[in-house]
């Protein structure tokens, strides 16, 4: 028999690592609460029709990167590749709006694209997002902003990241902004990559957004989003710009900065990470004023930002992730009556929050406390058989190295304030 491997292009994320997956989950837990967004969680697969309408036919992730597939009731389902279209299916369905005029949630977890599994690109993916859905306000585009690079910079403590703006305008001024590109680049075409040139039929303002050399060169020339905005539209930015400053959130305009589909509106941002080559991107968002209509409801104006948990790992320093202090106790024994008596403690200890371990396989009294080293204890409880004919235990303190004897029916008591000593 073969050993069966896992998918390629969905790691499996192993203890070593998890704990620096939890550690960016809480505090981005604890800081999305303190910005006043409430967790939502729609399930990981969704009709597929939330999906074409939601993220739009000819688009990539439609087209090509979608799992897609017909259960036994022979209904369509796909696994979620993003998570906005299941929110606003999720914000229509249950009538969200009627509890709230502003809606702000957020959602974390995985996200399922087949891309070519290449450097930092995976099948399974896992996202951390947020949708602000039911105002225009500039306000609410400042604060989703000031949010993510908060979470970015200060929680998740990445160092030298870039934070890129721009406006792409709305209904009544992209017609022309489209126009303006279509009719620079059409003359061009033939300098255009292959991909481009279907976008100029499909989507010029896609290739503001093109990697490829040929296409940045022309783009160069290019006429601007910024240099066709409507009055509305240029106010609704200067504003934003406005309370960035206020908020003193470092940004630079990027007039190249667009997002692909037509519900896109007005304010679009990025944050990269300039040292990790061509997918740098760690987080995107902006306005989606017209995907609510799109996904069936009336006119709702909605704004989020999803940010890429795989490429925040990768620019992760490994100091800040500083081994984690001694924590918790070990209890070691020697004989089977002292190993009872430490189960006992340990039940105890760990009933009153305390951090336990016990030895589970028999080892000698030398390999319990290597293992006591190895799992990072503050304290070793020492249970030997002398020690428990005179109702005694010796405490160790593995940071100070230092030992003292303590009564049996003290040693809870002694421990937890000992804890609370350190923690308090
Ligand atoms: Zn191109
Ligand atoms: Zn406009």
């Amino acid at each position: 028999m073969h050993n069966i491997k896992g998918v390629r292009g969905a790691p499996d994320i192993l203890p070593q690592k998890s704990s620096r997956w939890q550690r960016i989950e809480e505090v981005a837990r604890a800081a999305l609460r303190r910005y006043g967004y409430a967790e939502i969680r729609t399930p990981v697969f969704e009709r597929t029709e939330v999906f074409i309408r939601g993220i739009g036919e000819g688009t990539d992730i439609v087209e090509k990167e979608m799992y897609t597939f017909t259960d036994q009731g022979q209904e369509s389902l796909t696994l979620r590749p993003e998570a906005t279209a299941p929110v606003v299916r999720a914000y229509l369905e249950h009538q969200m709006a009627a509890q709230s005029a502003l809606v702000k949630v957020y959602y974390l977890g995985p996200m399922f694209r087949r891309e070519r599994p290449q450097s930092g690109r995976y099948r399974q993916f896992h996202q951390i997002g947020v949708e602000a859905i039911g105002s225009h306000q500039p306000a609410v585009d400042a604060e989703v902003i000031d949010l993510l690079w908060k979470l970015m910079v200060e929680e998740f403590r990445i160092p030298g990241l870039e934070l890129r703006l721009n406006s792409i305008g709305d209904v009544a001024c992209r017609p022309e902004i489209r126009e303006r590109i279509l009719r620079y680049m059409r003359d061009r075409a033939s300098e255009l990559c292959t991909d481009c040139q279907g976008r100029l039929g499909r989507n010029p303002l896609r290739i503001l957004d093109c990697k490829q050399e040929g296409c940045q060169r022309l783009v160069a020339g290019a006429p601007k989003p910024l240099e066709s905005l409507c009055e509305a539209c240029a106010d609704h930015f200067a504003q934003v710009r406005s309370l960035l400053d206020l908020l003193k959130i470092p940004y630079t305009v990027d007039d190249r900065l667009v997002r692909g589909l037509d519900y896109y509106t007005r304010t679009a941002f990025e944050v990269v990470n300039p040292r990790l080559g061509a997918q740098n991107a760690l987080a995107g968002g902006g306005r989606y004023d017209g995907l609510i209509e799109v996904m069936g409801g009336p006119p709702t104006p909605g704004i989020g930002f999803a940010i890429g948990l795989e490429r925040v790992m990768a620019s992760i320093p490994a100091e800040a992730d500083a081994q984690t202090s001694l924590d918790g106790v070990y209890v070691a024994t020697i004989g089977q009556e002292a190993h009872r008596t430490g189960m006992l403690l340990l039940q105890e200890l760990r009933r009153r929050g305390v951090r336990g371990l016990i030895d589970l396989e028999g080892r000698s009294l030398k390999g319990q406390m290597r293992q006591a080293n190895k799992d990072r204890v503050r304290y070793c409880l020492i249970l030997g058989e002398d020690e428990l004919a005179k109702g005694h235990a010796t405490l160790r303190d593995m940071a100070k190295a230092e030992e003292q004897s303590v009564p049996l029916d003290h040693v809870v008591a002694r421990l937890l304030e000992l804890e609370g000593e350190r923690t308090g």
